[in-house]
């Protein structure tokens, strides 16, 4: 299998290639030439598999330059009780009849970005041996909070590999910075930034594209890479659990063979929800994809009217992992419903580059109407939706997941599609506690993970190990920077 740039077709690279770059040169989404396709009989045999199982077969359909036993071993690595607190990785949650919750917070750090940043780290590390590459790979990453941990985790003491994280000063969650700064690892650095998520963002964007910087450091032996959801090794272990979801649901009776389920997923970075559309073109039984958004509703207004406009106030919400303007996998989905036409994708993206706008053809249009819905949830519709799932269900729900749960509300109220609807769950309630806390009712006593105990005393719920594990530990790291220093700071980490 190759993967092709999705602004140039005729570059193509193998898979190990397409992980190790990360982004093609052309500045596209390195994306699978043709998507594999299952059956009936290869959901069956996955019936009554483990989620590790489960993940080397479905990966192996687009990893071709990857053998099945390497995958597996990976997937024992990545999904095993020393790393997931739940032996099924992806547990499904019953909620009622016909509506299950998909969980994919059991891993090391409590949000759903493990479930491809516990698998990328061992795809990087074998594409360095594949692909004959003998320098060290550095990680660079910005983050809003979830992406950073998840990636130092899953790239801590991975030979040939270093990892530096930049997080915005004032704009992550007191949880987080305590799960970031605390990192234990010899090749991993953290560095607090003076400003928003938009100056870390653009500074990793410039330190990548600064011609002076990357000959300086490939004389030192090292190459710059992303853990970034624009990498297809982010993606492709994402695709799995949708699989697995549709496999949970027929083992359990839930549903017959060919049922057609439909998955509702809180979305920024648009990765997520494009794995479920990957298993979809598959084969897999879906129905409606259901995009959910916050505040930031640039997506919903996208999917109703083919017009993509970032020229709009930016919202800091209670589920800050979503506050997103440009969502940058909608390139690759842009690519298929195009039928695969790099020109036109192009023209997209030069016009968002130019005027943060475009308008899809109508055969898009068309597509993106037949697979998709688009709503939004706002703040409030967020503190509600974890108050009634909380005294309904005895659930407790993050506020990410609370806003796909209020979205698939809004989807059966509006469309009265009565077909069983997976929504994902995509981080910890523990991971925002004073929000959880507000909307159960409860004033926060304290700040950051003094409200653990809070939460949990409330709650009954257990909190999870290695969040508990934060009080007492150990900060690491405390350095601060400018925005412009940003480039010292990777120039230093890599001397
Ligand atoms: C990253 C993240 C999302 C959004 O996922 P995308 O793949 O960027 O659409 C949703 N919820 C949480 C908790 C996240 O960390």
């Amino acid at each position: 299998m190759k993967y092709l740039s999705t602004r140039d077709r005729a570059l193509r690279v193998g898979g190990a290639e397409a992980v190790k770059l990360g982004l093609s040169r052309d500045g596209g989404l390195l994306t699978p030439e043709s998507i594999p396709q299952i059956d009936g009989g290869f959901l069956e045999s996955l019936a009554g598999a483990s989620y590790q199982e489960r993940a080397a077969r479905v990966m192996a359909l687009y990893l071709t330059d990857y053998t099945e036993e390497e995958l597996l071993a990976f997937a024992n690595n990545a999904y095993g009780p020393d790393k997931y607190d739940h032996s099924a990785a992806a547990p499904l949650r019953k909620v009622d009849g016909s509506t299950h919750c998909l969980e994919l917070w059991h891993g090391p750090t409590s949000a759903f970005k493990d479930m491809a940043l516990q698998m990328l780290p061992q795809l990087l590390s074998a594409a360095l041996r594949k692909t004959g590459e003998d320098k060290t790979v550095c990680i660079l990453v910005a983050t809003s909070g979830d992406t950073g941990k998840a990636a130092m985790e899953g790239f801590a003491d991975v030979p040939q590999t270093k990892i530096m994280v930049f997080y915005p000063k004032d704009g992550v969650s007191k949880v987080q910075e305590a799960q970031m700064v605390t990192q234990d690892g010899k090749n991993v650095g953290v560095c607090a930034v003076k400003g928003n998520f938009d100056d870390a963002q653009a500074g990793v964007k410039r330190i990548f594209s600064d011609e002076g910087i990357r000959e300086t450091l490939a004389g030192r032996g090292y190459l710059l890479s992303s853990a970034n959801s624009i990498n297809w090794g982010r993606i492709l272990p994402q695709v799995v659990y949708y699989v697995s979801a549709y496999c949970d649901l027929l083992r359990d009776g839930e549903i017959r063979m060919g049922d057609k389920v439909n998955f509702c997923v809180p979305t920024g970075n648009f990765g997520d929800i494009l794995a479920a559309y990957y298993a979809k073109r598959m084969g897999l039984p879906v129905g409606k994809l259901i995009c959910a958004s916050n505040k930031n509703d640039v997506l919903t207004d996208f999917l109703r009217t083919g017009v993509y406009d970032k020229n709009r106030p930016f919202h800091t919400t209670m589920s800050p992992s979503m506050d997103i303007l440009v969502s940058s996998n909608l390139e690759r989905l842009l690519f298929h419903l195009s039928g695969e036409n790099d020109a036109e994708v192009r023209g997209y993206m030069e016009a968002l580059g130019k005027d943060g706008r475009y308008e899809v053809s109508e055969t898009i249009k068309a597509a993106l109407k037949e697979r998709f819905w688009g709503g939004f949830c706002g703040e409030a519709g967020t503190m509600e939706t974890i108050a009634r799932y909380y005294k309904e269900h005895g659930y407790l729900i993050d506020t990410h997941t609370a806003v796909a749960a209020g979205v698939l509300e809004q989807y059966r109220a509006e469309t009265g599609d009565k077909t069983p609807t997976v929504f994902v769950s995509t981080a910890s309630p523990y991971k925002f506690c004073d929000h959880v806390l507000r909307a159960i009712g409860q004033e926060p006593e304290g700040d950051g993970v003094e409200l653990l105990e809070q939460l949990n005393a409330v709650s009954g719920v257990a909190v999870p190990r290695r969040l508990a594990a934060l009080k007492g530990k150990e900060r690491r790291f405390d350095l601060t920077a400018e925005k412009a220093e940003m480039d010292n700071v990777v120039l230093e980490f890599l001397k």
